[in-house]
């Protein structure tokens, strides 16, 4: 079949690969759709921090945010899989650490990433997976937000943390994929929604996915300034190292300050600010708690996230969009996926 593979910084081509075949447990889906996001850019161009600490190696094989069918099942699998949409949950824990047995799977020091590190991704004609990480998707459902149920799960935990609500403001600062589909969850749970973007057509897309109010970085209202407490939650999802800290300064007293965003270096947060106004901070990792939440609410369209799908392409044009994206991200509709059978 084939798959897209990176075999150093930089270097990837769609290859003629083995077919996967399914083990005990695990079944082999025909992928439809699979989006690329900042994770798979950061590992094709050898900056992700794993690929130093020797926790993750080339070859790789891409592709953690899909939509498939399944076509085959292994040994011990029930015969209601086969022909089955799904979707994954990419997070596969050792399955008996502590954290892994109090559901805390996506934290377990020795979990497999699918696409990222010990098991192949989705940027392939196929791929091979434990039944016990996959979840069914309707059919009703679009390939592309099919595809962004993986997304959708990291931004509904950030939304889920921040406690939106309609007696509550949210700030969300960035409005890249995570930063939009933060504003559409938020806005599910009635909560106002504020938005910091800096280029015009982020601005735009955060508009259409319906912020309230949008803001430019060196704007944005202090808590505690005339007569206005704060946000009671703001959201980092700009991944600017200087924005946690920043962030920060504008959540109202006993608000929340919800961290989803990754920086290229250490970002700087005063916590005498969060101790003297009892401000709780949250670091999010993973989409794996919220992936069912997501597509329940893409299923029942309290959120539609296809909008923020420019492009779709195929397996041989992934190497031109990660450079693309490197040399001129594209604002607005931030999200390219693949169709690998094209
Ligand atoms: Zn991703
Ligand atoms: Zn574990």
């Amino acid at each position: 079949m084939k798959a897209y593979v990176v075999r150093g910084p930089s270097q990837g081509a769609t290859e003629h690969v083995a077919e996967p075949v399914a083990g005990p447990g695990e079944a082999v889906a025909v992928v439809e759709r699979v989006g690329l996001c900042g994770t798979d850019r950061e590992l094709f161009e050898g900056a992700m921090l794993e690929l130093h600490q020797g926790q993750d190696a080339y070859p790789l094989r891409l592709g953690h945010e899909w939509v498939g069918r399944v076509e085959s099942t292994g040994p011990g699998v029930g015969p209601e899989w086969l022909g089955r949409r799904v979707t994954g949950d990419c997070m596969i824990g050792c399955g008996h650490c502590g954290l892994c047995r109090r559901g805390a799977h996506y934290v377990c020091p020795d979990r497999l990433e699918v696409g990222v590190r010990g098991r192949d991704g989705a940027l392939a004609e196929r791929l091979v997976l434990p039944v016990s990480s996959l979840i069914a998707v309707p059919e009703e459902l679009t390939a592309a937000a099919g595809a962004m149920i993986e997304p959708g799960g990291n931004a509904w935990r950030a939304v889920d943390a921040a406690q939106a609500s309609p007696s509550g403001n949210v700030l969300i600062w960035g409005a890249g994929t995570i930063g939009l589909l933060c504003v559409m969850f938020a806005k599910a749970a009635g909560s106002e929604v504020e938005v910091v973007a800096r280029r015009q057509a982020s601005a735009e897309a955060a508009e259409r996915a319906g912020a309230d109010r949008i803001w430019q970085p060196d704007e944005v209202p202090r808590a505690g300034g005339a007569n206005w407490n704060g946000y009671s939650a703001v959201i980092e999802a700009s991944g600017a190292a200087s924005a946690p800290g920043r962030c920060a300064m504008s959540v109202e007293p006993g608000g929340r300050l919800v961290l989803i965003g990754v920086a290229g270096q250490a970002s700087l947060i005063d916590t005498r600010h969060l101790v003297t106004n009892d401000i709780t901070a949250i670091g999010i990792l993973g989409g794996s708690l919220g992936l069912r939440p997501a597509l329940a609410a893409y299923g029942s369209r309290d959120v539609i996230p296809d909008s923020l799908v420019s492009q779709v392409i195929s397996l041989d044009q992934v190497s031109q969009a990660f450079a693309a994206v490197t040399g001129q991200p594209k604002p607005g509709a931030p999200k390219v996926q693949v169709n690998p059978s094209l």
